[in-house]
């Protein structure tokens, strides 16, 4: 059936501004890593970016390798906009990246000039875009000039292809020296994607939090819910539904005695808080402001709508803080 969104969708979702930038980013985003490869059904896929859409999600990021196989979530991305988005483009915020293994040989990953700019213009082929909102250098190469991986991302920008340019996975460090060369560019750095969550809290311990506020950088935190372990979903058991069952990228070692005692007890707090514990740990990385928007991953639906909760309660006492504190450790 055609689909026609939801006309209220703008009624309940907060927006929050990107760092300096004049752009506004929904407090929670959904990421196509997982659950958009050719392994799912298309229906499935189409489900959750219209439940997005219609929750008031605008912010949709991919990658080029995501799948599997790498390439296969833009492309069904591409005919889900195609589908149902087609007279909508203006209403969203669609990002790729290139960083990871994407083709074979010298020039299919990392930060050379010749990658980004090949991997951008089949990323927009394989989306049927004539530009994404946000490109990424997707991780920090120590074997290429940091100035010709910047370099890549300013041609990237003024040649149209991309409207911001952003990096992810750089340390404080990295993000400061790759901040000032794109400043000198003259395309200013919109937003950092960095992994970060109650049980993964090296942004704060290497001080990117700080130098983002400082720089007036957004940031997008991927991997809020520490790939499913902050949800209900493995309080009893490990379901053959789940990406620890089917998936090694969350390894069933993570989900030891020690981490499942820390998630019960979060648990614990995120009812007497009246919340579902996914929604508690979106909010906690929203909490104090320095964080732009949650980065989630849905496998149905009905995940993005529990996750959507989260926004009917984003503040915390000082008695919670200090209480998740206690099992909230990497
Ligand atoms: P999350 O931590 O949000 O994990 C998503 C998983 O959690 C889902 O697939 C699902 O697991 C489970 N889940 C989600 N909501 C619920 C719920 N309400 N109740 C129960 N279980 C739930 O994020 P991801 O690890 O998926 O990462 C999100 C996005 O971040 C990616 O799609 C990608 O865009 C980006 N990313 C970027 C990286 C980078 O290097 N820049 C690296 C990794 C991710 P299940 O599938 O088992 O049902």
């Amino acid at each position: 059936m055609k689909y026609a969104p939801n006309p209220e969708r703008y009624q309940k979702m907060v927006y929050n501004k990107c760092g300096n930038s004049g752009l506004k980013l929904p407090a929670i985003s959904l990421g196509l890593w997982h659950n958009f490869g050719d392994d799912k059904p298309h229906q499935v896929k189409q489900e959750i970016c219209r439940t997005a859409f219609d929750l008031g999600i605008t912010h949709f990021d991919l990658a080029n390798n995501y799948g599997p196989p790498p390439g296969s979530a833009e492309v069904a991305f591409g005919k889900i906009l195609k589908e149902d988005f087609a007279g909508y483009r203006d209403e969203l915020i669609i990002s790729s990246k290139a960083g990871y293994l994407m083709w074979p040989g010298p020039y299919g990953e990392w930060g050379s000039k010749k990658y980004l700019i090949a991997s951008c213009d089949q990323s927009l082929k394989r989306m049927g875009l004539d530009y994404v909102d946000i490109f990424y250098s997707h991780r920090f190469d120590p074997n290429t000039p940091l100035e010709e991986t910047m370099q890549a991302l300013d041609q990237i920008v003024r040649s149209g292809k991309a409207l911001y340019a952003g990096i992810s996975s750089y340390n404080s460090k990295r993000t400061k020296e790759a901040v000032a060369i794109l400043n000198e560019l003259g395309t200013p750095c919109l937003i950092h994607q960095p992994s970060y969550s109650m049980l993964n809290r090296w942004v704060e311990d290497d001080g990117l939090l700080d130098t983002l506020e400082n720089e007036g950088i957004g940031s997008i935190v991927f991997s809020p819910l520490a790939q499913g372990m902050l949800t209900d979903k493995y309080l009893k058991e490990i379901p053959s539904n789940s990406r620890a069952n089917q998936d090694k990228s969350l390894n069933p070692k993570f989900l030891s005695e020690e981490n499942l005692g820390k998630i019960k007890a979060l648990n614990e707090i995120a009812q007497q808080r009246g919340q579902t514990l996914a929604q508690m740990a979106i909010a906690w990385v929203l909490k104090n402001g320095r964080v732009t928007t949650a980065l989630i991953g849905a496998s149905k639906a009905e995940q993005v709508i529990d996750c959507v909760g989260a926004i009917e309660n984003l503040s915390f006492t000082e008695e919670e803080l200090a209480a998740i504190d206690r099992y909230a450790t990497d």
